[in-house]
């Protein structure tokens, strides 16, 4: 099988062959092709999309399967489907539906290469919170992340809490010492709370920005403490309503394109047409054409609605980023924070999880024509 586009990484026309699930070479050519092409995306960061839940009341392997399915459509290779703040029995149900759905599904295995549970033990207080259940919250245990790891046949791969419960270092350094990515999220830790905790081993911020009080002291806060701590990345939410142009911008400079990671944080409700809903857990919300979801009668998000490559076209565009700068927040830099370098950029060897765009004339804006997931062509645009 053969693929052409222009490289995202370099500009240059070039040819892919794929052998089977990998990459066997990729030939330059001359001239311009109106296709561009780039490693597939990876979201740390998905709760859902088109419908399907990855916290579903009733979760099932068919509930994964369906989300993983739909993201190929939007050039999304691989993804960690998110499990949030509940009591422990539900949410080992759902992690049980992710494996399940591994178990069942050769590409579905190997497009989720981890699971990311966030919470929980984040902040309590409304605004860190977000929109957690509080009667959930609760210590970090590491008794009950073996339990977790029983139900997910050991691909719990992410963890976000907040630093500032009590033996979290000691439950960060056996978390790393397990090879799982410890973030910080849903936090309202002090500087010397954040600073234990990246000691330890924690590597990465969850939706900087997000997840936190409206209001803050201006200079002594977890915001500027997680953005100047150069040992720490920080993954952001750039669907265009979760941070304005001017934060993406700024928190772009702050960290370094090397420290920054895209997600996006989707819902279930993702990829649904606008209008009024009921969310399963009985809040009403409104998905609004501009793609913002809010819950109804207020400014309060209720989650993203957006994809992955609308937050790559959102750096291009608030951000003033290249194509290649903003596809590497959403290839290299995801696939780099959990140990995936095969999936970081097209080069013989590597996977053949592949994307091939076009460009809106007018805007430069990506779309995705087709994707190829493990050397499976999974989509093509109809
Ligand atoms: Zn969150």
């Amino acid at each position: 099988v053969w693929v052409e586009g222009n490289l995202v990484e370099t500009g240059r026309a070039a040819r892919i062959e794929v052998v089977g699930r990998r990459i066997a070479q990729v030939q330059v050519v001359e001239g311009e092709l109106d296709r561009w092409v780039s490693a597939g995306l990876v979201d740390l960061q998905v709760n859902g999309y088109g419908g399907f839940d990855a916290n579903a009341a009733r979760p099932s392997a068919g509930e994964v399967r369906g989300m993983v399915e739909r993201l190929w459509q939007h050039g999304v290779t691989s993804l960690c489907p998110t499990v949030v703040t509940a009591g422990e029995v539900e949410m080992r149900e759902r992690l049980r539906a992710i494996a399940g759905a591994c178990q069942a599904h050769r590409l579905v295995a190997h497009s989720v290469p981890c699971i990311h549970v966030e919470g929980p033990a984040i902040s309590p207080e409304d605004g860190p919170r977000g929109a957690h259940d509080v009667e959930h919250v609760r210590p970090p245990s590491l008794a009950e992340l073996d339990r977790w790891q029983e139900s997910a046949g050991g691909r719990v791969g992410i963890v976000t809490l907040a630093p500032e419960w009590p033996g979290t270092p000691q439950y960060i350094a056996a978390a790393r010492a397990a090879s799982i990515v410890v973030a910080i999220g849903h936090t309202a830790a002090s500087r010397e709370q954040i600073g234990a905790a990246v000691d330890a081993g924690a590597s990465l911020s969850t939706h900087l920005g997000n997840g936190a009080h409206a209001t803050l002291e201006r200079l002594h806060n977890y915001i500027w403490e997680q953005l100047a701590e150069d040992r720490l990345s920080a993954s952001l939410i750039f669907d265009g309503h979760h941070l304005p142009p001017a934060v993406m911008k700024v928190m772009l400079r702050a960290k370094g394109l090397r420290r920054v990671v895209l997600v996006s944080d989707s819902v279930a409700l993702a990829g649904s047409p606008p209008g009024a809903y009921e969310t399963p857990v009985g809040s009403a919300v409104v998905l609004s054409a501009d793609g913002s979801l809010r819950r109804r009668g207020t400014p309060y998000l209720a989650g993203s609605a957006g994809c992955l490559l609308d937050g790559v076209n959102n750096a291009m565009r608030h951000a003033g980023l290249s194509v290649r700068d903003a596809v590497s927040l959403a290839t290299l830099r995801p696939a780099t924070i959990i140990g995936r370098p095969g999936r970081a950029g097209l080069r013989p060897g590597a996977d053949a999880d592949l994307v091939v765009f076009d460009r809106d004339p007018r805007t430069g804006a990506l779309a995705v024509v087709s994707t190829v997931v493990a050397g499976d062509p999974v989509y093509r645009r109809p």
